[in-house]
């Protein structure tokens, strides 16, 4: 028995739930780190199976690179990943993920059962409350299928803290439509309890997501913005001052693939319309930033969806010019911004 003065090194077990503190808060963060795995796998299809608001099953099956099954092991291991390798990697990150944090901590208070493969043979492994319990052969169809049972059931202080299932589900549901608006070019699916919520193409069409995400009437009151600088580029969707929330939660912010909470820029997208919106009425926008990695620093906060950029007055410029612009112009001819 140790002493409670004495100091001592924390089993990696207890240490991988401390950690999944700050990256598992609730079912929604389980989908937001195997989500962004499957992306970083570049996988072109996603598809995520929820049950009972996650709490009974999250599955995400991709079609990815999958990993060997000499290192699915060290895939659950705490800091360990394939992402980057030195220091200087930390300030070129191209992938969602580079923490090796995700797997150990979500495993560490649920059940996890991953099949995956790289093409040849296939390996399947199940974790139970951070236990490598069972590992054996599995079928060699490239790609990755992970489940999630039983999440937060060693933690009841976290399981008590979640919301309702709808809230919960609510939040599954916006963050498996922020990655499906981050990447056009993966075809999504997301089904609760049977009900599909949302199907993109993964045809690369923006405009196609919006419309799965907000319905087709929405889209319609939709103009392109673009604009460019340098090595920074822009691209988006924002609506006519016509359709506006009372919320700026409409607003997203995609940089380098990764969709981001930015209150400068969230302001520079609403600057760009000028007085064209009523006091506290917002526009739905989306805007894809597209920026060298070497300007923006993504280890800041571990869910990573806080950056640094270092060049921020210039890229809010950039947006609220390009939306005034849109604006000026669709004054004069209606209709010459559309691009469908
Ligand atoms: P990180 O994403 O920060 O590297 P994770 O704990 O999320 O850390 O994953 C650890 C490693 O497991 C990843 O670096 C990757 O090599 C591998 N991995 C996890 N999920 C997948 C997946 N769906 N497809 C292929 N490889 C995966
Ligand atoms: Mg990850």
């Amino acid at each position: 028995m140790i002493g409670l003065n004495k100091i001592h090194e924390l089993p990696p077990i207890l240490a991988d739930q401390i950690a999944a503190g700050e990256v598992v808060e609730r079912p929604a963060s389980v989908v937001k780190e195997l989500v962004e795995n499957a992306i970083d796998a570049d996988s072109t299809e996603i598809d995520v199976t929820i049950e009972d608001a996650g709490l009974k099953l999250i599955r995400v099956v991709d079609d990815g690179n999958g990993i060997d099954p000499s290192q699915v092991q060290t895939a659950f291991l705490r800091h360990a990943t394939s992402k980057i390798a030195e220091q200087r990697d930390l300030f070129r990150v191209r992938t969602l993920g580079f923490r090796g944090e995700a797997l150990p901590s979500i495993s560490s208070v649920s059940n996890v059962v991953m099949k995956t493969s790289t093409g040849k043979t296939g390996v399947e492994v199940s974790y139970k409350g951070g236990k490598l319990v069972d590992q054996k052969a599995a079928e060699a169809r490239k790609g990755t299928t992970v489940e999630v049972r039983s999440l937060f059931y060693n933690t009841p202080a976290r399981l008590k803290y979640l919301s309702s299932p709808n809230t919960e589900l609510s939040k599954i549901s916006d963050m498996v439509n922020r990655l499906a608006l981050s990447h056009p070019e993966i075809a999504f699916s997301l089904v609760s309890n049977g009900r599909e919520l949302l199907r993109t193409s993964g045809r690369g069409d923006l405009l196609q997501v919006l419309g799965a995400i907000y319905g087709v009437k929405t889209v319609s009151k939709l103009a392109l913005v673009k604009a460019s600088e340098l090595d920074l580029k822009i691209k988006g969707y924002v609506s006519l001052p016509e359709l506006t929330r009372s919320s700026r939660n409409y607003i997203s912010l995609i940089l380098n693939g990764r969709f981001i909470r930015n209150y400068p820029l969230t302001r520079a997208v609403i600057e760009g319309y000028g007085s064209k919106l009523m006091i506290g009425r917002f526009p739905i926008a989306v805007i894809q930033i597209d920026v060298d990695p070497a300007l923006i620093d993504v280890n800041v906060h571990p869910t990573k969806q806080e950056v640094r950029i270092s060049d921020e007055p210039a890229i809010g410029k950039l947006i609220a010019e390009a939306i005034r612009e849109m604006l000026a112009q669709k004054q004069l001819i209606p209709d010459a911004t559309r691009d469908f």
